[in-house]
Order: C-alpha cells, then sequence, then structure tokens
C-alpha cells in the first residue's frame, strides 16, 4: 500500500515539456485515472512514477519518502503496459512467473501466487499457452496478472484496454473496477478515453498540454468543469459553447448573442451578480436542451429559435443537431417521444438553471 505526491514535477524532453509543474497527492487505496488527448503527457506522469523516466524538477513521493532516484524495481509499483508487452516465448504461467523468479521466489511459493492470481482472473486453463494462442481480452488478463502476482503497492495501467473491442472494453472494466474493489491497492490509470475515466476513477486528473487542468470526483467534474477544456472534454454529445455577453437591464442580467437574450434565473443571480459584465464563453449540456412538447416540470425554460439539422433515434433519447437563425450549431439530447425531424424550425428550451460561463482566454 502506498500514497503518491507530485510536487511540482517537470519532465522535459530537450526543450518540449512534456509534463508541466505538476502537483497532485493519490491517497492510499485510490483509484485515480489520469484522462486527456493523445500526447498531453499521461503515459509520461505514469513512466515517471514508475522510475523508467528520470524527473527534471521537482519531487515524487510514495508515502512520505522521495524517490526521484529510486530505481524501478526498488519501487515495489507494477505496470500494465498498452501493449501488453508479454513474452512471445513464454507460456502464460511462465509469463507470470518471471518476475517472481528475478526477485528469487521459492517454486512453491511462485506456484501459489501464479495459480492464485490466475483463479482471480479466470484464466487458469491457459496457463500453458503461448500468448499468439491467446485472444485479446485473454492477453489483457494475462498482463493484468503479471503484475498482481507481485503483490505491488501500486498498479500503473498504461491504456490496458485500448485493443480491445467495444463490448470487451466495457467487461474488462468492470473487472478492473472489481479487481480494485478486491485488492484496495492504489491504482493509477491511464486512458484517453473519457467514458472510461468517469466510470472507473474515484477521482479523475484531466490532462491537456502537460498541464493538469483539474483533479476531481467524476461528479464534481460533470457539474462544475472549471475550465473550457474540461467542460468540453467530459460528456458526451459534447457541452455546447456560445460567445454571449453577460449584460443588465434593469434588475435582471441577461446572456446576449445574435441569437438569444437569456435571463439569468433568479436562484443563479447572486453568483453571477459578482461576475464582470463582459464577453463569456457560454456552456450548456445536451441534456438541458428540451423539446418544449416535452418539458421537465421544475425547470424554467427559455426558448430559442432553431432549425434542425439531423436527427439521430438512440432508443432512449434523441441526439439532434441544431442550427440557431445566427447560423451556430449546437447539439440537443430530447425526450425519445420528440417527433422533431431534419428541416423543423422550431423553439427548443434551454434549462437556465444548469448553465456554466467561462472566461474568453
Ligand atoms: P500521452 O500518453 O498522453 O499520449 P505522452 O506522455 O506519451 O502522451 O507524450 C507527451 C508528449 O511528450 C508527446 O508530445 C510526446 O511526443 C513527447 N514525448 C514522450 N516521450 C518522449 C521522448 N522519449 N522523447 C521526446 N519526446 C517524448
Ligand atoms: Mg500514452
Amino acid at each position: 500500500m502506498a500514497s503518491i505526491t507530485f510536487e511540482n514535477v517537470s519532465k522535459q524532453f530537450d526543450d518540449f515539456t512534456a509534463v508541466k509543474n505538476l502537483n497532485l497527492s493519490i491517497d492510499d487505496g485510490e483509484f485515480l485515472v489520469f484522462v486527456g488527448p493523445s500526447g498531453c503527457g499521461k503515459t509520461t506522469s505514469l513512466r515517471l512514477l514508475a522510475g523508467l523516466e528520470t524527473i527534471t524538477s521537482g519531487h515524487l513521493y510514495l508515502d512520505d519518502r522521495i524517490v526521484n532516484k529510486l530505481p524501478p524495481k526498488e519501487r515495489n509499483i507494477a505496470m500494465v503496459f498498452q501493449s501488453y508487452a508479454l513474452y512471445p516465448h513464454l507460456s502464460v504461467y511462465e509469463n507470470m512467473a518471471f518476475s517472481l523468479q528475478l526477485q528469487g521466489k521459492s517454486k512453491g511459493a511462485i506456484r501459489r501466487r501464479v495459480e492464485t492470481a490466475a483463479d482471480q482472473l479466470g484464466i487458469a486453463h491457459l496457463l500453458k499457452r503461448k500468448p499468439k494462442e491467446l485472444s485479446g481480452g485473454q492477453r489483457q488478463r494475462v498482463a493484468v496478472g503479471r503484475a498482481i502476482v507481485r503483490e505491488p503497492s501500486v498498479f500503473l495501467m498504461d491504456e490496458p484496454l485500448s485493443n480491445l473491442d467495444a463490448k470487451l472494453r466495457v467487461q474488462a472494466r468492470t473487472e478492473i473496477s472489481k479487481l480494485h474493489s478486491k485488492l484496495q491497492t492504489t491504482f493509477v490509470y491511464v486512458t484517453h478515453d473519457q467514458v472510461e475515466a468517469m466510470t472507473m476513477g474515484t477521482r479523475i486528473a484531466v490532462m491537456n498540454h502537460g498541464i493538469l487542468q483539474q483533479i476531481d470526483s467524476p461528479e464534481n467534474l460533470y457539474n462544475y468543469p472549471q475550465n473550457v477544456f474540461v467542460a468540453g472534454f467530459i460528456g458526451s454529445p459534447a457541452m455546447n459553447f456560445f460567445r454571449v455577453h453577460l449584460i443588465r437591464k434593469d434588475a435582471q442580467l441577461f446572456l446576449e448573442n445574435e441569437d438569444f437574450s437569456l435571463p439569468i434565473p433568479e436562484s443563479l443571480m447572486a453568483k453571477y451578480e459578482q461576475y464582470p459584465q463582459k464577453e463569456y464563453i457560454f456552456g450548456i449540456r445536451p441534456e438541458n436542451i428540451h423539446d418544449p412538447q416535452y418539458e421537465v416540470a421544475d425547470i424554467m425554460p427559455i426558448p430559442v429559435k432553431a432549425e434542425v439539422s439531423v436527427r439521430e433515434m438512440m432508443g432512449n433519447e434523441i441526439i439532434l443537431y441544431v442550427n440557431t437563425m445566427g447560423g451556430e450549431e449546437f447539439v440537443a439530447r430530447v425526450d425519445p417521444r420528440s417527433p422533431l425531424k431534419a428541416g423543423d424550425k422550431i423553439n427548443l428550451t434551454f434549462d437556465m438553471s444548469h448553465i456554466h460561463l467561462f472566461d474568453t482566454e
């Protein structure tokens, strides 16, 4: 078991900064997910943690100990790589036993650990096979098994599910969550997939361009994103953004642009009274835009004139791609009974109790 602290950690490759001033603490036993687009510094952060890259500046702690210079094998950290990195000429058993043999464990102890892990992962019947005789999902389990047998104090997983097809990925996701519940060990998990991050993490660290954008629970990331990047990255379909001016007319505040003039509801006045009157980026999630025929009762709906360009029936909801009269595009998730279709000129209603305002720069 171990807690982890990155204190002002940066990683420079020549003059390129892959990770910039990273500050974050991971609790003992936590499931922390790093998420962000390709190239944002997720793998580099994990490799710094594992000791596979050297830290350019800052300090990395395992528990209370600075480990910047500690070699990987003395960190008691096991890593599951994206490629699985199984040895092709060794059997599943030998792959799982390998690191324990290097540690000089006895044959009996190795057998016990490998068999226990294989049982846990449902791969006991595959121990004699070679990696090429396994499916993608089975290989992924062997890679996890190879980490488990080491009984590490931290598991690092770098996009371990990205080579699986969609259905298997969902199943494997649940299995890894169950494994974490069972082992109660610190897991640090990397993915570019926000759904994977949201469903698996107890907390999520969102990164972009080597910079930590926000670290929070899934609920808080979704409901209180701190900037436009996080707001647009978490949630699917993505949050809609419009440039607006916050203006006061008499006692009322409005968000205004060419297409609409949206009054701020009473309940949010105290909050937005504090904001300077200027240009903002206004965000609203697709599920907070409704077909007025199927209005949710307790919201303050504001009609916005628009024309539907595409309708996608998803079964339990309808996704509408819509253009405002000013030509701005946005997406709405409306009631599955809604008959709205491409070409319809309509009023959609914005639920103003779920709005976000971000600075423009
Ligand atoms: P992610 O895992 O989020 O996709 P990485 O951490 O692998 O991103 O990479 C972050 C950035 O650092 C990328 O622009 C990548 O090209 C660069 N990078 C990673 N490793 C090296 C390296 N060994 N030498 C030079 N640049 C690197
Ligand atoms: Mg990566």
